[in-house]
């Protein structure tokens, strides 16, 4: 049963990750109701019981037909011991519990400011999200941050909670990401007459009159949703005529949101819009250290280096390159060097490595159009420069994701309307002209879109 539940695992994750988390796992005993999992260290026991235990129990669900509950052990003949010093691994921290402040927040008490890496990708968000804490709902309300998938945007909006709780200890807090509104809702709406109270009213009461500070997580999921839009709309405008704090994190600039009910979007922007980048190598190194020291992991200058000049994408990822490489290193009993940390991430790196930019994309779109950069980043507005300078903007938000202020800053520091108008107006041609269509295709495949 664990053979055909690790299979099943298998297939939903990454091979290297699975390879390193859980091959080493070996089933000690099973007694139809309880599964004993053998693993070689605490910090594995911890990493598993954080990151997989709920995807082992669906496994064996899947599998048995029975809900099987599942124990994790530290085997006891497992050598090498993980780390020679037995304070370092006292220091692993334990896993983060959730703590719970008025109607339903879920804050992590590891996401705070203090272990927020503040750069200059980062600087504007951080700052106006500790001036919320300061002077709750009226400076920046709502503050609206928005950034690429693992660059910190829900650690941010933990950090003002885990914040206004220390320092103003009656403010009602919520913590909630937008689908789990939505789902509340649905179930409020389905349930409104049934039994004796009416669900509805609570709903309504709960998130407009009992909060003194909303943080919703990943806005831009109620997107399309309309009674959802609705629902919030008017919660929205109830908290903010009471000066209640509106903090909503998504993962685009609020126009990008497809979807977006305008009324919704233009709210959105009464008060402060900031967006977060991929951190710069310096942000990079000072988070791998950082997260090294939580985590208890030793780790030198040269390795520390490595990580941060090869993991760009996200901090996430970086993260887990980090973990990675610990985890591996206790398991073979190996110190964290150059050379290790290298073969171990090998294969991570390549493909970050084959990652495009923005300068591949405009290199690539001035050659196809015979035009040189100082051109398609310049402001002379004939045709024949115009359109490889909106197709490029197209092609790097279509392909790359790159955010329409940063597209505006890379093409001659152009707004980021301007790079709007430009996306729209390619996506368009597209439609209607079939040689702009043609070229546009052609280059997608060039730089493997
Ligand atoms: P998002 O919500 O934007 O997808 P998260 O807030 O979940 O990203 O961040 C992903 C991981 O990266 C988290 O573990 C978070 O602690 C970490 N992280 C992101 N940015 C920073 C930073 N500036 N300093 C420290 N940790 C960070
Ligand atoms: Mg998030």
């Amino acid at each position: 049963m664990w053979n055909k539940a690790l299979e099943s695992i298998e297939s939903k994750l990454n091979q290297q990750v699975f390879d390193a988390w859980f091959r080493p796992i070996s089933v000690e005993n099973f007694d139809g109701n309880t599964m004993i999992l053998n693993v070689p260290n605490k910090f594995f026991k911890e990493w598993i019981s954080d990151h997989y235990l709920d995807l082992i129990q669906e496994a064996l669900y899947l599998e048995s037909g029975t809900p099987i509950e599942v124990k994790l052990v530290i085997a006891e003949n497992t050598e090498p011991v993980p780390f020679d010093d037995a304070a370092l691994q006292a220091s692993i921290s334990p896993l983060p519990k959730s703590v719970n402040v008025g109607p339903k927040p879920k804050l992590n008490p590891k996401y705070t400011f203090e272990s927020f890496v503040v750069g200059s990708s980062n600087q504007l968000p951080h700052a106006a999200s500790v001036a919320v804490t300061e002077v709750i709902g009226t400076k920046y309300n709502p503050l609206f941050v928005y950034g690429g998938v693992g660059l910190g945007k829900t650690h941010l909006i933990h950090a003002i909670g885990n914040e206004i709780m220390r320092k103003h200890p009656g403010v009602r807090i919520c913590y909630i990401s937008s689908e789990q509104f939505m789902n509340e809702f649905v179930w409020s709406l389905r349930n409104d007459k049934s039994l004796k109270d009416n669900k509805m009213d609570a709903f309504r009461k709960r998130f407009r009159e009992e909060i003194d500070v909303l943080l919703m997580d990943d806005i831009q999921f109620i997107a399309g949703k309309d009674r959802t839009q609705d629902e919030f709309f008017h919660t929205f405008n109830s908290l903010y005529d009471k000066n209640k704090q509106i903090v909503l994190a998504a993962d685009k600039y609020p126009h990008e949101i497809p979807d977006l009910e305008e009324r919704l979007c233009s709210r959105f922007q009464w008060g402060l819009i900031a967006d977060i980048q991929p951190p710069e190598f310096e942000t990079r190194l000072a988070i791998v250290d950082k997260k090294a020291e939580e985590e208890g992991i030793p780790l030198s200058r040269d390795v520390a280096t490595f990580l941060a000049s090869a993991i760009k994408s996200n901090v996430r990822e970086l993260e887990g390159a980090l973990i990675n490489l610990a985890a591996h290193a206790s398991l073979e009993g190996r110190r964290i060097d150059l050379d290790f940390a290298q073969e171990t991430l090998n294969k991570v790196i390549s493909l970050q490595q084959s990652a495009l930019t923005v300068e591949n994309v405009q290199e690539t779109v001035c050659k196809a159009f015979s035009i040189s950069l100082d051109q398609l980043k310049g402001s002379v507005r004939k045709r024949s420069i115009v359109l490889p300078r909106q197709v490029a903007m197209y092609l790097c938000r279509k392909g790359l994701n790159t955010s329409l202020p940063e597209i505006g800053e890379r093409f001659g520091g152009r707004d980021h309307t301007t790079a709007l108008a430009a996306c729209r107006k390619i996506e368009n041609m597209i439609r209607k002209d079939i040689n702009v269509r043609s070229r546009v295709e052609a280059l997608e495949r060039l730089l493997g879109f």
